[in-house]
């Protein structure tokens, strides 16, 4: 079997760039507050990896992290401001981020993902003025109690 291409991806000045080793352990995309605000988008793509399979290419000593909780933490470029990276430091979190692995807000990615997007995550929390129309199904919170 051979091994699938990595996926690479960036921050938009460029100082930071990104591998991930696929296969992804998912896609979805989540309406949760946090996300929305932090990213100032209506919901935000994140895919992840375990960490052994992460790496930085460059600019690693360019991310700058936001402690939102004493086990979250969010990077982001120190230059350009794009939102990269997602980590949980420790267990206990509600929503149960697994810390042997790096989310990564997919839409930094270029080419093609092993998988397209499977759910709507936090789905309660989304915006009013946009509405999902897809067929994939629609979680309260991390799941797995569907709401659509
Ligand atoms: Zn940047
Ligand atoms: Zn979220």
């Amino acid at each position: 079997m051979s091994t699938p291409e990595p996926l690479t991806g960036r921050c938009l000045c460029g100082a930071i760039e990104l591998q991930m080793q696929p296969p992804t352990d998912f896609l979805g995309l989540c309406h949760c507050r946090s996300c929305r605000v932090s990213h100032g988008a209506p919901f935000v793509a994140w895919t992840s990896v375990p960490l052994e399979r992460f790496a930085f290419l460059r600019g690693e000593e360019r991310v700058r992290w936001y402690r939102s909780s004493p086990c979250i933490r969010w990077g982001f470029c120190d230059q350009c401001g794009s939102r990269l990276l997602y980590r949980a430091d420790e267990a206990g979190h509600p929503e149960s981020p697994q810390v042997d692995r790096m989310y990564v807000a997919a839409a930094c990615l270029e080419g093609t993902l092993d998988r397209t997007v499977e759910a709507h995550v936090s789905y309660e929390e989304r915006v009013a003025w946009y509405t999902c129309g897809d067929a994939l199904p629609k979680y309260r919170g991390k799941g797995p109690d569907r709401l659509a």
